[in-house]
């Protein structure tokens, strides 16, 4: 076992944990026990995990509020959105919505793609398996192909619905470099499966019987959601030597991910950016708090600010 992996592991045996859900938009998905329910929550908290998380998770329980004023449940939400009429009755519902660059509108234009998707294939996973295939290196070009069908439909089937500029920050891909940091983390949640992910799109899950014949997500191909948290200490870690995050350096992190879980590389995500979430890992060297770091030993950032510090003591 490499050293890496040694104090990676240790980092996930005490941040890999349920009781730290509270920091995450994934919690909202553990609230709903219907798969198209944790579907549609799962997307909804993933387009908006940007900015900070209080804001997200505010943010996410606005808009599951404004959507049960009109429906029971989020999934009859997005089935309903199929018809004209509903969609004047929710209208309105989501006027006032705002999360930093993305409002009301962007979240309905969002939730009747998911709308067609499912009517086209059974739920939002079968439409993207169908597009991964099963030896496939990892999720980049099925997550391109799924962009661009959505993109697609916007701008035809669903064009004489209002739309605005703000809606495309929602879907990102691959094709134009980003990291795609929402949409991995969306993927992560469905391709993992344990007390946190809920696996959503793996074999074992209530919506594989939409899925293709044979397919199913599989950790392995699973991309690192790189973020500022993340992308940091992957860099203090040498796991990446780009300084900047784009789909090229999640590609890298994930590959040296590889070398100390070949099977689940991601797992280590939620533990990793917890440290930037919690405030564990400031962006200045402070000793007093990495002496405590279960990554001080790997954490090529310490060791020269270390030096550093003792130069110039
Ligand atoms: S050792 Fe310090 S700088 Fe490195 S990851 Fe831990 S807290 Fe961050």
């Amino acid at each position: 076992m490499s050293r890496l992996q040694i104090f990676l592991n240790q980092l996930h045996q005490n941040y890999h944990r349920p009781e730290l859900l509270s920091s995450d938009p994934l919690e909202f998905v553990h609230r709903y026990d219907d798969p198209w329910d944790q579907e549609v929550v799962a997307l909804l908290a993933a387009v908006l995990a940007y900015g900070n998380v209080k804001q997200i998770r505010r943010s996410v329980a606005d808009a599951l509020h404004r959507m049960s004023l009109v429906s029971t449940s989020p999934s009859q939400y997005v089935r309903e959105l199929r018809s004209l009429d509903f969609y004047r009755i929710a209208e309105p519902e989501m006027k006032g919505f705002i999360h930093r660059f993305n409002v009301g509108e962007d979240l309905l234009l969002l939730f009747q793609l998911l709308s067609k998707s499912w009517e086209d294939h059974g739920s939002l996973g079968a439409h993207f398996l169908s597009h991964l295939e099963p030896d496939s290196l990892h999720v980049g070009s099925a997550l391109e192909s799924l962009i661009s069908d959505w993109r697609s439909w916007q701008t035809s089937q669903l064009a004489h619905r209002k739309s605005n500029r703000s809606f495309s920050y929602l879907l990102t891909s691959p094709k134009e470099g980003s990291c795609c940091k929402r949409w991995c983390m969306f993927l992560r949640w469905m391709g993992r499966k344990d007390e946190l992910d809920p696996g959503l799109w793996t074999g074992s899950s209530r919506l594989a019987r939409t899925f293709p014949e044979g397919r199913e997500l599989k950790a392995h191909q699973l991309i690192i959601p790189l973020d500022t948290h993340t992308g940091r200490i992957s860099q203090y870690l040498g796991l990446t030597g780009r300084k900047s995050l784009n789909w090229l350096a999640a590609l890298e992190v994930t590959e040296a991910l590889k070398a100390c879980d070949a099977q689940d590389p991601t797992r280590y995500d939620f533990a990793i950016s917890r440290l930037g979430i919690l405030d564990v890992c400031q962006k200045s060297f402070r000793v007093e708090i990495c002496q405590k770091c279960d990554l001080l030993s790997v954490c090529r950032y310490s060791k020269s600010q270390n030096r550093k510090l003792k130069r110039s003591g």
